[in-house]
């Protein structure tokens, strides 16, 4: 099935798979039910060395990967995809750090960003602004040698758990998305506070909202230059899109595993339901949709590690990969019958984390947008 990785990947992926089974499926269904964040495990993968693919190797990583990383996101997934998100989000703060950080901000963060050491969010969304990043509220003015923050992010990925924090405020609140800045905040900043999200999916990546109150930054936590913010998070989403959509593609392949295994096992009409063409075809459909969603992130991904523009490849596998992800969970939950109903399979978590991804990181209306402005540009 992965014919085309190398005999380094095949070992990486056999070991998190390996991770996944031992340590991640036993506790997936409480850690989701209690909307509790595996901060061991987090600090595992980090130990693990999972973090490093895509850092450069001056601040401990080992260099471009981004196949390696649907490798680990799309395995993790497979277990709980909360997990992988939030190792999604720790990748998309280092990408924004080293694409447009100081080297003071790169020398200070990304080494224990890599360990796993500290825990990063992306606090973008506001309550008004989400789709339209040019209507974020929050302002960042300066004065004297700091930064005055004020502003509530909503639904941050491990907000609840971060030690920090990239945000996006306002220092120009007369420009729209050209007046945005990004600033890196630190948890135990004075201000700062962290509230949890009671989501219906996703519910073990430390979903939080995040008020900044009169918080205080030195200039030197501004990332980039001031107006440079959406230009910022456009293109860390473009990455971070890669892993959303091979999380999407981690729990597709899992639903549509636990469905043939079972299709293969149950029997009505004194025979496997495996044999009736109305549930053949359903899955025959399906593994094709999971193999094109797999190509569409791997193309993404390797038009990235080959430094070309992948912003609509990067699209286009996130807009796909999520909706195979809900179908997989829809047509695994049918298979199941009513045991696919039940909380004690994983089937009803796998639709509510699939549906979560149709959203995060830009809606599936907004990657056709962003497909769009590419074919036309
Ligand atoms: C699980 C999850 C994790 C998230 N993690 C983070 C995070 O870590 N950090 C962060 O900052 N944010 C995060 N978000 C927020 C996410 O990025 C936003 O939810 C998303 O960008 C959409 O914004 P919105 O929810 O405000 O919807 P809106 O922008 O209000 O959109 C509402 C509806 O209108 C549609 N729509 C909007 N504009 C257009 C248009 N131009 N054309 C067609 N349709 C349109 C949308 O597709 C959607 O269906 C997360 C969201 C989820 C669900």
């Amino acid at each position: 099935m992965f014919l085309y990785l190398t005999d380094e990947q095949e070992k990486l992926r056999s070991d998190v798979t390996s991770f996944v089974e031992k340590k991640v499926k036993p506790v997936a269904f409480e850690l989701d039910e209690k909307c509790k964040f595996p901060v061991e495990l987090f600090r595992e993968i980090g130990e693990r060395g999972w973090f490093k693919f895509n850092v450069p190797k001056k601040y401990g990583g080992l260099g471009k990967s981004t196949v390696n990383l649907f490798i680990v996101f799309s395995e993790i997934a497979k277990g709980l995809a909360s997990l992988s998100v939030s190792l999604d989000t720790q990748y998309l703060l280092m990408e924004a750090l080293n694409l447009y950080g100081s080297d003071y901000l790169k020398e200070k963060y990304i080494p224990s960003l890599v360990k796993g050491e500290i825990i990063a969010a992306f606090a973008l969304t506001e309550k008004t602004a989400g789709s339209d990043i040019g209507g974020i509220t929050g302002t960042a003015k300066k004065d004297g040698n700091e930064y005055v923050l004020n502003g509530e992010k909503r639904i941050v990925v491990s907000g609840t758990v971060a030690d920090i924090y990239l945000v996006f405020l306002k220092t120009d609140p007369t420009k729209g998305a050209k007046g945005l800045s990004a600033f890196i905040v630190e948890r135990n900043m004075e201000g700062v506070s962290v509230e949890p999200l009671n989501s219906s999916g996703l519910r073990a990546c430390g979903l939080g909202k995040l008020v900044l109150n009169d918080v205080r930054v030195p200039l030197e936590n501004l990332v980039g230059s001031e107006g440079e913010g959406a230009k910022i998070a456009l293109s860390v989403l473009d990455f971070g899109r890669i892993g959303i959509a091979s999380i999407a593609y981690g729990i597709a392949q899992a639903a549509f595993e636990a469905a043939v295994e079972y299709a293969k096992e149950r029997k009505q009409f004194n025979t496997p339901i495996s044999s009736f063409q109305g549930l053949r075809w359903m899955l025959a459909e399906l593994a094709v949709e999971i193999e094109a969603a797999k190509l569409l992130i791997l193309e993404a991904a390797a038009m990235r590690d080959k430094g070309l523009r992948y912003t609509k490849e990067a699209a286009m596998a996130k807009l796909y990969s999520s909706k195979v992800a809900v179908k997989a969970a829809l047509t695994a939950i049918q298979v199941f019958g009513h045991y696919g109903y039940l909380k004690d399979k994983p089937l009803e978590r796998y639709l509510r984390d699939a549906k979560g991804l149709e959203i995060a990181e830009g809606t599936s209306e907004i990657q056709k947008l962003v497909i769009a402005r590419q074919i036309f540009s």
